[in-house]
């Protein structure tokens, strides 16, 4: 097994000011784990951005190689619920924030945080998937559980030619519902057209400025993935029994809201999140993403780059410049 491997490594030169590049790593310093994975494939998320440009609240220590997600073969495991060459997938946890993440050939990590590859999926279309699917799963998930069925009415979904927004609309899309996608990017309608969207809407056309605190009830149900004004006008044009799954914050992470929608439409604000995430949740939907909910148009919402290419790529994805899914092949 090599020694030394290759791993885009971000420093801290001095305070606030980082660099990446792409590096040689010593297997050795890789932490402690029970589980040492050969990277195949990684992605990009709005997260691994923020970690690459050495945001403290995702990476608190530099030297550090960001990646929240990975997709590879088991190269070594001290437990036998994994044995060498099992095909395997982590997202989440810790991983790509404060341990050493997929856009390293190697990582090693608690087997807690590994699941066997679901039936259904290869390495790369798990990572098209990545966190953002999973996240596009849980919300999902949330909303069915929430009562919201196809025929209860149009959902939401902001962000729409994001990672997680484009997975949730082909999800939805596969199970039947009438999709409305707030995007704002022109170029990003026809593939949201393509993906099932029945409606596109800017972002200008998703905000309310009137201040009322209920507005025309048009949503049975959202996904959002922007916060701030988008979400807080989702929430007060839900309709009666409708509810919103919350998971991000590229827009604001604040929301202005009274409690109307709550006590006189019986509203829910659905918090999700896919980092802590318990792993039989996780195993389910993701055994869902590669069976039923899998969308037919998976490689229509990807592109695949190699870690000499990610640099330009996380400085878009920080811009909102990006669309669907980016794959970071290492194999
Ligand atoms: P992406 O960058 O892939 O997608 C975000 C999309 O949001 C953009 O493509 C853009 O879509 C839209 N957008 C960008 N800037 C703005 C803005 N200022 N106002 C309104 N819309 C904007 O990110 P991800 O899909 O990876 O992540 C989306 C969010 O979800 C992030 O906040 C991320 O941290 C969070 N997240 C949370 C998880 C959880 O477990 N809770 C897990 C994964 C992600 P368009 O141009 O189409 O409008």
């Amino acid at each position: 097994m090599e020694k030394i491997f290759s791993a885009l490594v971000v420093r801290e030169q001095e305070a606030g000011k980082f660099t990446r590049s792409l590096e040689q790593v010593k297997m050795e310093d890789l932490p402690d784990g029970e589980v040492l994975i050969k990277v195949h494939y990684s992605s990009l998320n709005y997260k691994d951005g923020l970690s690459a440009v050495g945001n403290k609240g995702v990476t608190r220590n530099y030297p550090h190689t960001p990646g929240i997600d990975a997709a590879g073969t088991v190269a070594y495991s001290s437990v036998p619920e994994f044995s060498k060459g099992e095909e395997v997938i982590v997202t989440g946890f810790d991983l790509g924030m404060n341990t050493n993440g997929g856009y390293g050939e190697y990582i090693r990590v608690p087997s807690a945080w590994v699941i066997p590859l679901p039936k259904g999926l290869t390495l790369k279309e798990s990572m098209i998937f990545g966190t953002a699917g999973l996240t596009a799963g849980l919300c999902t998930e949330a909303l069915i559980a929430h009562g919201i069925t196809p025929s209860k009415g149009p959902v939401l979904v902001s962000g729409g030619s994001g990672g997680v927004g484009s997975l949730s609309v082909a999800i939805l899309s596969k199970l039947g519902y009438e999709v409305i996608a707030v995007t704002g990017k022109k170029k990003a309608h026809e593939i949201l057209k393509s993906l099932g969207v029945g409606k596109i809407i800017s972002r200008e056309e998703a905000v309310d400025s009137s201040g009322k605190p209920l507005l025309r009830p048009i949503y049975a149900g959202a996904i959002d993935t922007v916060g701030g004004s988008i979400l807080t006008t989702a929430m007060k044009s839900l309709k009666y029994g409708g509810s919103i799954a919350c998971c991000g914050l590229v827009s604001s992470p604040k929301i202005d809201l009274t409690v109307f929608p709550f006590i006189l439409k019986g509203n829910n604000l659905l918090g999700i999140d896919s980092v802590e995430c318990e792993i039989q949740k996780r195993i389910d939907v993701w055994n869902k993403l590669a069976g039923p909910w899998k969308p037919d148009q998976l490689s229509k919402i990807t592109e695949t780059c190699n870690l000499d290419q990610l640099s330009d790529k996380i400085q878009q994805i920080l811009k909102g410049e990006l669309m669907g899914r980016t794959v970071v092949s290492l194999y």
